[in-house]
């Protein structure tokens, strides 16, 4: 870059103002339009298809540069702050045509991804956070915060697996910028994840900006509070810092020193939700199908019928932070229940939902003074339908709803102020006046009746002239360059008074003006000035006036978006047929009949086969799932755990009937595929997910294993699905689903506590197989493989060599015993797992295997049968 002094003055400006902001794309106002240059031009040309031109300035080579108009610049911001990049806006500050010199400017806003608030960058159903995390010596202070709708949920985490437990509680809110201290900078962990999970970089700030004292300053003066202690942030130093980091950082970026209060900080331990990692909720396709890779066949895409995005929001959100406590559950739950059982409450609440609008997000813009008078006027559509909906729920009984009730307020004040004051359809611009009702501001509207009356005064005028001079075709008309002027064709020319001022000639006519409509023009116009900036100034009070009822608009809010969670439960419950779960602590988890709530939306030929679970702390800890490709092994398992998730987030369940301890996490390992993201191989990624779950489940866990040890040798990975086993069932004691292709591992039943052998029941007819998709005891008999690959379309003639070469094989086959009573007495130790693995002929069990119809065998007689092939081997 050459030296600043030679460059032209705009140029000196330009990097004057620059220097501030790097690292952000600097919209640099230049009359109509924004103009970037260097750097910024050459990415936002790229971003957003922009002709990428040149700029003299004062330079050898002229300066790369792109513009937008600035009228239409707001798409243009929203996909640059999409693709995660920081905008800042250099505006003019003075009138131009009042300056001296060169105009000055200054950057009045920086717009950046976690802090946006603008509707047309956000997802209506979305949450958009900005984080901060500060490490502190014994523990890190993390606070997330929605600016668009003003939560704040602050934690602090200890030192004990604290990465892991930072990215569980980053993959719950998925920020999109992530400020941190030195100190949080250099875990690595964190930092790695963050890159491939969320696609977006650690921000580090000045440790300043994480100073405790300044942050207790800041947060008090904020909150309007005396001490820190009333706000009940907990005991955490860094927790405080971290929200003062980010409160300090919202100023900043929106260049003022006054933030409305948050209208919710939540101060929580992350032990009071269910523990779901990363891998559990891609895994459970929570919010996001792996498939679609949106929210099209996600659990949310099934139990999603909010009517608002208030209501989206808060589901999602509930469904990203499962319960744990019984009470929590259950008053989530009565409430859901109570509108089941009334199902014209439900339908009167839905229809006066549908409609309601954003009015969280719109009380933000309202707080920030950004929001027009279109925004204000939406706000008061949806305070005007608040008695109504408070009335229906007025004997309403579950402790839910009651308060519901309670905190809705009606805010007939506020409606009244809009009402009065803004006009039924106001412009979207706030400086061009009609946005007043008339009968509000007495000044506006004598002035609305100048402007208005300039109209009839011109008639008037024209009449009069017309009588006066005795032209009757004297005309009073208006352009643009002469303002109001009198017509007069030639053929009356020579009765035009002297008092005329001609101004005009045309072919046929001659056009003058008169001191009367010169007055006239001054009073309109002057008066529409006027009238426009009033206008305005009184639009900005009646804003002002709204913005301080933030805290009761904001608890309203939260009202409607809890009713309108509860009543979309409600009504999925209903047209689903799911049923209230039972929620305990005993240990025990006993669905009956069972199904996939995404699974059975999709089936359109064939109804879902319900299935039943019972997994408990004692004899029934661990079912080991057998049965071919595609038999609905997975389909199972995921369906209990996405029960065990519904019933905690408060809803209904799919089953006929439903007990469910509480759990604490629920881990998965499922499916095998390559974690692009993070270049892992699939089995490394397999394994690390194994290491997660065996350091972090407890005797409360519910854990999904499907085909663990796929991406080794078979006898590695068999080795290793049946350390795990025994590990997750003897020294964790969580209650487990594995689902297996190593047959061997049904040995595993009757030798280890708690493990029971279940298969999915296929028929077999010939070479063709049908999937019963019924779960039963015991283990499978074969794996139909060639079956599987037949029903798939594989070509007959390489299923029918596949058969040759399995029967061949077979003849020869070697097959594994586990030592398995020596392992089963031995207690293994944490990191050494024995096995034993040892060639023998099968050929009997075989035979006798094959003759067995595991169809027709009660679960009884398959144990025995299990039982009498055991002695066997
Ligand atoms: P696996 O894990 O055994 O390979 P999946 O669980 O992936 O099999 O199931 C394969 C397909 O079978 C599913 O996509 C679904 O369409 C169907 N399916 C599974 N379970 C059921 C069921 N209980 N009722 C009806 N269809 C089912």
């Amino acid at each position: 870059m050459a030296k600043e002094q030679k460059l032209s003055p705009m140029m000196a400006q330009y990097f004057e103002i620059k220097k501030n902001y790097p690292g952000v794309i600097l919209f640099f106002r230049l009359g109509d339009f924004y103009e970037m240059f260097f750097d910024d031009a050459k990415i936002a040309s790229k971003v957003l298809d922009l002709v990428l031109t040149g700029k003299d300035c004062g330079q050898g080579e002229r300066a790369p540069m792109c513009g937008v108009p600035f009228h239409s610049s707001d798409s243009y911001i929203a996909k640059l702050v999409s693709y995660g990049y920081k905008v800042a806006i250099c505006e003019q500050t003075e009138d131009p045509a009042k300056a001296k010199g060169l105009v000055k400017r200054d950057v009045v806003r920086v717009i950046t991804p976690g802090t946006v608030i603008e509707n047309n960058i956000l997802d209506d159903g979305v949450n958009n956070y900005l984080c901060a995390l500060c490490k502190g010596d014994n523990e890190t202070g993390v606070c997330f915060v929605d600016v668009s709708t003003g939560e704040f949920h602050i934690t602090s985490i200890g030192r004990t697996d604290e990465q892991e437990k930072i990215n569980n509680q980053l993959s719950t809110y998925a920020p999109k910028e992530i400020l941190v201290n030195s100190l949080a900078n250099e875990l690595d962990e964190v930092a790695k994840f963050v890159k491939s999970r969320l696609d977006i970089e650690l921000e580090v700030l000045d440790d300043s900006c994480f100073d405790f004292d300044n942050a207790t300053n800041l947060i008090l003066q904020t909150m309007n509070k005396e001490k820190i202690d009333s706000l009940g942030l907990g005991k955490s130093k860094p927790a405080v810092s971290a929200l003062g980091a980010v409160i300090a950082y919202l100023r900043e970026n929106r260049k003022t020193d006054e933030l409305e209060a948050p209208s919710e900080i939540e101060f929580y331990e992350e032990t009071e939700f269910m523990n779901l990692d990363i891998s559990a909720r891609r895994n459970l396709e929570l919010t996001r199908s792996m498939m679609t890779g949106d929210k099209r066949h996600s659990l949310l895409w099934v139990i999603d019928n909010t009517k608002t995005a208030m209501g989206k929001r808060m589901l999602r959100s509930w469904l990203e932070r499962p319960l744990i406590s019984v009470s929590q559950i259950s008053k989530r739950q009565n409430a859901v229940g109570e509108l089941v059982d009334e199902p014209m409450l439900r339908d009167e609440v839905k229809e006066l939902l549908t409609g309601v609008n954003d009015i969280e997000r719109l009380m933000s813009r309202i707080a920030y003074g950004t929001a027009n008078a279109k925004e204000l006027r939406s706000l008061c559509a949806t305070v005007e339908r608040l008695p109504a909906l408070k009335e229906l729920l007025q004997n309403a009984n579950s402790a839910l709803l009651k308060s519901i009730y309670n905190n809705i307020d009606t805010l007939q004040d506020v409606y009244e102020l809009i009402n009065s004051s803004i006009v039924d359809e106001p412009p979207f611009s706030m400086r061009e006046g009609g946005m007043i009702r008339d009968g509000y501001n007495q000044e506006i509207d004598e002035l609305h009746t100048i402007m208005q009356g300039g109209a009839s005064v011109l008639a008037e005028i024209e009449n009069r002239e017309k009588e006066a001079t005795g032209i009757p075709k004297l005309k009073v008309s208006y352009n643009k360059v002469f303002g109001y002027f009198i017509e007069v064709t030639n053929s009356y020319k020579h009765l035009v008074p002297e008092t005329y001022i001609r101004k005009q000639t045309l072919t046929n006519c001659e056009r003058y003006i008169t001191q009367e409509l010169k007055d006239l023009e001054g009073k309109v116009l002057g008066a529409k000035d006027r009238c426009v900036a009033l206008e305005y100034e009184t639009f900005c009070a009646v804003r002002t006036t709204v913005a301080g009822e933030v805290e009761r608009i904001q608890r309203t809010a939260k009202a409607l978006a809890t009713l309108d969670t509860v009543a979309s439960l409600a009504e999925i419950a209903t047209k689903n047929n799911y049923c209230c779960p039972q929620i305990t602590t005993d240990g025990t988890l006993e669905i009956k009949d069972g199904r996939h709530p995404v699974v059975e939306a999709l089936l359109t030929d064939s109804p879902f086969v319900p299935n039943d679970t019972l997994l408990d702390c004692k004899t029934n800890k661990c079912s080991i799932i057998t049965g071919p490709n595609m038999a609905g092994k997975s389909t199972y398992m995921r369906q209990t755990a996405l029960i065990v998730l519904l019933a905690q987030i408060g809803s209904f369940v799919p089953a006929r009937s439903a007990k469910v301890s509480v759990c604490d996490a629920i881990f998965t390992r499922v499916g095998a595929s390559d974690d692009l993201a993070t270049g892992q191989s699939t089995f490394m990624v397999e394994m690390n997910e194994v290491s997660t779950i065996l350091k972090n489940a407890t005797d409360k866990s519910l854990i999904i294993l499907d085909e663990i040890g796929r991406g080794t040798s078979t006898f590695d990975g068999m080795s290793i699905a049946r350390a795990v086993l025994e590990y997750v069932v003897k020294k964790i004691g969580a209650k487990t689903l594995f689902a297996t292709h190593y047959h061997e591992l049904t040995a595993m039943e009757g030798m280890l506590n708690g493990v029971n052998n279940y298969s999915i029941a296929v028929k077999k007819r010939g070479d063709d197989i049908t999937f019963l998709r019924r779960i039963v005891h015991g283990g499978a008999d074969q794996s139909f493989g060639i079956e599987v690959a037949k029903l798939a379309g594989v070509p007959s003639a390489v299923t029918k060599r596949a058969k040759a070469i399995l029967k061949e094989l077979e003849a020869n086959k070697i097959e594994i015993d586990f030592k398995a009573e020596e392992a089963v007495e031995e207690e293994p130790t944490d990191d050494e797992i024995q096995f034993n693995f040892k060639a023998k002929s099968t050929d009997e069990i075989l035979e006798l295997l094959k003759a067995t119809d595991v169809n027709t065998l009660t679960p009884i007689e398959a144990m025995q049968t299990l039982y009498d092939l055991k002695k066997k081997a």
